[in-house]
């Protein structure tokens, strides 16, 4: 009598479908609606850059917004997330984070937690995150939605923007996500050589500007109008 052995090779999965496996069931759902915000809006509208694309067919932002305003989850356009505050239009959050260029392990500061959605996009490009939110209730509600995730490596603090997080500095980036009329001082210093700040400029009109610091000098680009929710605070008083 014969036996036949076959010996099972284990099964080695693509580290795409391994980075999938170990995520929740929200990233799961819509996916269809997700390509389709990067295929119709982001793509013809210049996001070219392969990471901040992938990162933008993966992140859930249906499971950021509250439940009335997740079946537009996916238009391009900003959704109120409550107390009169807005979640950014994808293709402003896409150009302000593929200016950054962000490299894995770069420490990044933004200012304006809001829903959570630029933090969650910053670390599925696998940036440090640090975010800074004024109003405690949404920062309250951001943590929460985004541990649900499974994003971990995010740094939340509740309190006026305007003064950065000094004991986290330098910053190899940071973003505003509210407007203010001039930069703040303290994220000028704040920020490493040869970085990059990209804010929304301006009180009644706005522009969102990408300026590199360049020793004392600033290089200064203008990436077009833009409609953010004013910055508050001191910068405001
Ligand atoms: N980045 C967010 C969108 C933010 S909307 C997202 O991805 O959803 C702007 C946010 O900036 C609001 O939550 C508002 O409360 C906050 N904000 C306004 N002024 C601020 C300040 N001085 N410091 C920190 N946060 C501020």
């Amino acid at each position: 009598m014969s036996f036949l052995f076959i010996r099972l090779n284990p099964i080695k999965l693509s580290p795409i479908f391994e980075k999938y496996m170990s995520k929740p069931s929200k990233f799961f759902e819509r996916q269809e609606e997700r390509d389709a915000l990067v295929n119709e809006y982001l793509i013809p509208n210049g996001i070219h850059d392969p990471k901040v694309i992938d990162a933008f067919r993966i992140v859930p932002r249906h499971a950021l917004v509250g439940t009335k305003a997740q079946d537009e989850a996916y238009q391009d356009y900003p959704l109120s997330i409550g107390l009169q505050q807005t979640i950014s239009q994808p293709l402003v959050v896409a150009k302000m984070t593929q200016g950054l260029g962000i490299e894995k392990g770069m420490k990044i500061l933004e200012i304006g937690t809001g829903s959570g959605y630029q933090a969650a996009i910053l670390q599925e490009l696998g940036a440090e995150v640090y975010t800074v939110e004024i109003l405690a209730l949404l920062s309250f509600q951001a943590q929460k939605n985004l541990q649900l995730l499974g994003y971990t490596n995010i740094h939340f603090h509740i309190g006026d923007g305007y003064y950065g997080w000094p004991s986290m500095a330098p910053f190899d980036g940071i973003l505003l996500t509210a407007a203010p009329d001039q930069i703040p001082k303290p994220l000028i210093q704040q920020l490493r050589n040869n970085r990059k700040l990209i804010l929304p400029l301006g009180k009644e009109t706005q522009q969102l500007m990408e300026v590199r610091k360049e020793g004392d000098n600033f290089h200064w680009d203008n990436l077009g109008p833009v409609s953010f929710v004013g910055m508050v605070g001191r910068v405001d008083s």
